[in-house]
């Protein structure tokens, strides 16, 4: 394959530059890119029916010749009319195809044609409008790609089946045979034929489980790879030699929980050791203190004489970080600063020069920090806020300012462990599965619509109070519909309780400027209702707002609701979440229920898990992996064996030296190339 993916799609007939640049957007560069490229899904030409055998309302193929056909006709709006009439020898339907007038000349000669579509009844006649069409020599399973603007199924998969040709006759495949006859696989050469151009949905299924298979061994073993990648020693500058943890946790103005206390005590112990540098993920629902714990930690390496760099994504999550810190090592004799973009030039100067000759101790910012121009005296630590939001490539611009520095990398995203170990493969992990005592739950409602103008009373009442409401109103699927579905519905508040109420508007077009302008605006108490289209910023405290209504809530995840929901609680007033869904399906209800019955976000991402699969968890590329493409619609189960498959291997080989794995170790190094990530080519 190796080759394939060195030949540029302009070598397949009817590609040319143009063309190329629509694959491009598909994030298909080569021939071997496009035999990559899995169909979405099928549709089952292979049956045809006659018109009165089919299902009324349903999607199916029905085999008929043309009967009847006038020429295509412009009607008002600019819209072409294309009718014609066909009959299968018993029945006839109707079919009407809108603005697809040049298929008349495929059809006026008469002949025998597939159409898939939808089967109506108006009366007592038989309709379709707009089917798919094929000619009837082309009967069976139908690939269905996922297309772009100016680039369709038909004509991506015309191009997969020039691309499929080329495959040579018999292709290098990276399972080893053992593995392959261990696990049942069926060899690469009959996946890649079958997942494109199935004789049956069964042979789908087969190629389906093993290149999902294959995709996740791959994916596990360069993570594991990555982990195993870290061969540098901690340098004796950088270890810790006296914990201090306990005279900093005496300082705290309150207990540390026991998830705290075992979170830190893990960290010194990785940055006491003399082996490799710390290298791990703190993870803990929203609320349970990370920060105590960053703290805790950063305490003990500037007292053991090393530098901390704390990274955040966002201007605002920097400085809520540097403040936070501040007030937990106030008093300590440690030099925090914070550097972000909009620091002054003369500020940021001065904050170069400390930082290089020792007298600032942690440092706290935003990319701003990898900027050329920071260098450290010794930095010890790098801790990462949101490791989703940073590239692989990001963290490592920062930890390359250090001498094989520790890393710590914070996340609230409640990940369940058996994904965790995955996608955290390169780390190690900590859990803060406890909360600080005293915290209250938010109260959940699940609510239909025509409960929505009581919802909006009660936001009101609160508002009146003197607290503040955050409102997430539905996306309407594509993100250019984003801007205008926020505005409607502010534009809808006006005729509602709402509209006396200080309202700000929150979108995915604004620029990073304005948002941050408006979330400071809410921070401070300049806003009283926040609308929201974009998912609001991850991390953004605002104690003093008590309501989250969340719109078309079945349209979220699970965790991202919680994280949603996560934003309210904060402060010393009860709080509330009200889910607003119309959907009846029992999945939607059950899942959504979840949300009313639980607050604990581990709990909440088991439970998505289950209900969802591991799809969602990788499709949302959130958490800075490799994109997938076949093994997001893969099951568990499969997840559990390439799990177990993947230690046998690194336990055997852990370089993926031997002749045998030399397939998987090229396909590792392909895979995560894309992520930025070099080390494993
Ligand atoms: P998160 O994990 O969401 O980052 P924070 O670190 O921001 O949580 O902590 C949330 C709040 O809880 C902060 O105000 C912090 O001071 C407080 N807190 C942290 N640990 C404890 C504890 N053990 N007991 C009481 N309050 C705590
Ligand atoms: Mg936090």
């Amino acid at each position: 394959m190796a080759s394939l993916f060195n030949m540029p799609l302009t070598k397949l007939k009817r590609i040319g530059d143009k063309k190329a640049v629509l694959f491009a957007k598909l994030g298909i560069n080569s021939v071997g890119d496009l035999v990559r490229y899995y169909p979405r899904t099928y549709e089952d030409w292979s049956h045809p029916y006659k018109i009165g055998e089919a299902l009324v309302g349903e999607v199916c193929c029905i085999g008929a010749y043309v009967e009847r056909i006038s020429p295509p006709a412009r009607v008002r709006g600019g819209l072409t009319l294309l009718k014609m009439t066909v009959c299968d020898g018993t029945d006839r339907m109707g079919i009407t195809f809108f603005n697809q007038g040049y298929l008349y000349d495929r059809f006026v000669n008469g002949g025998d044609f597939l159409f898939y579509g939808m089967l109506k009844k108006n009366g007592s006649f038989y309709e379709m409008t707009s089917p798919t069409v094929s000619e009837i020599q082309k009967a069976g399973i139908h690939p269905v790609y996922s297309q772009t603007a100016g680039l369709n199924s038909r004509q991506i998969e015309d191009a997969v089946s020039q691309a499929v040709k080329l495959l040579p006759e018999k292709m290098n495949d990276p399972l080893p045979d053992e593995l392959r006859n261990r696990y049942g696989l069926c060899p690469l050469d009959f996946a890649m034929h079958n997942i494109h151009f199935p004789k049956s949905l069964e042979d789908v299924e087969i190629a389906r489980k093993r290149l999902s298979f294959e995709e996740l061994l791959v994916l596990q073993l360069g993570m594991a790879r990555l982990k195993g990648g870290r061969k540098d020693m901690t340098t004796a500058g950088n270890r810790i030699v006296r914990d201090y943890t306990n005279e900093f946790f005496a300082m705290l103005p309150f207990e540390p929980t026991n998830a705290q206390k075992r979170a830190v005590k893990e960290c010194i112990d990785d940055m006491s050791s003399e082996g490799t540098p710390m290298n791990r993920l703190v993870q803990g629902d929203v609320g349970s203190g990370k920060t105590a714990v960053a703290a805790a930690v950063c305490y003990s390496a500037v007292k053991n004489n090393m530098q901390c760099a704390f990274m955040a994504p966002t201007e605002i999550l920097a400085a809520q970080h540097y403040n936070s810190l501040s007030s937990l090592l106030e008093g300590c004799g440690i030099n925090i600063r914070l550097l972000t973009g909009s620091v002054k030039a003369s500020e940021k100067k001065k904050i170069y020069e400390e930082l290089e000759n020792g007298n600032a101790d942690l440092i706290i910012g935003t990319h701003a920090l990898i900027s050329d121009s920071v260098s450290f005296k010794n930095l010890g630590l790098v801790i990462t806020d949101e490791q989703h939001r940073f590239g692989v490539g990001q963290r490592s611009a920062l930890i390359s300012k250090g001498k094989s520095p520790h890393i710590m990398v914070m996340s609230a995203t409640p990940i369940p462990r058996t994904l965790a170990l995955m996608i955290f493969g390169d780390l190690d992990l900590s859990v803060l599965d406890e909360l600080p005592p005293g915290r209250q739950k938010v109260d959940t409602y699940l609510i239909d619509s025509a409960k929505r103008a009581r919802a909006f009373g009660f936001l009101k009442k609160h508002i009146d109070d003197g607290q503040q409401c955050y409102i997430v109103c539905p996306l309407v699927g594509q993100s250019e519909m984003d801007l205008e579905s926020a505005e409607e519905y502010i534009e809808k508040l006006k005729i509602t309780p709402l509209r006396s109420c200080r309202t700000g508007l929150l979108h995915g077009k604004m620029k990073p400027k304005d948002k941050d302008k408006v979330m400071s605006d809410f921070s401070a108490g300049k806003i009283d209702l926040l609308v929201s289209t974009t998912v609001i910023e991850v991390g953004v405290d605002v104690p003093n707002a008590t309501i989250m209504m969340i719109e078309n809530a079945e349209r979220f995840g699970l965790s991202q609701l919680h994280q949603l929901r996560g934003r309210v609680g904060r402060g010393q007033q009860k709080s509330y979440c009200i889910l607003v869904s119309d959907h009846q399906g029992d999945t939607t209800r059950q899942r959504l229920s979840v949300m009313c019955k639980t607050n604990d976000g581990f709990k909440i991402a088991d439970e998505d898990l289950r209900l969802r699969g591991p799809g969602d968890f990788f499709g949302s590329r959130q958490h800075g992996l490799p994109e997938l493409r076949i093994a997001s619609m893969s099951s568990m189960e499969i997840l559990d064996l390439t799990q177990q498959a993947a230690m046998d291997i690194l336990h055997d080989d852990p370089q993926l030296e031997k002749k045998e794995h030399r397939g998987l170790r090229f396909e590792t190094g392909r895979l995560f190339a894309k992520t930025g990530s070099d080390q494993l080519q």
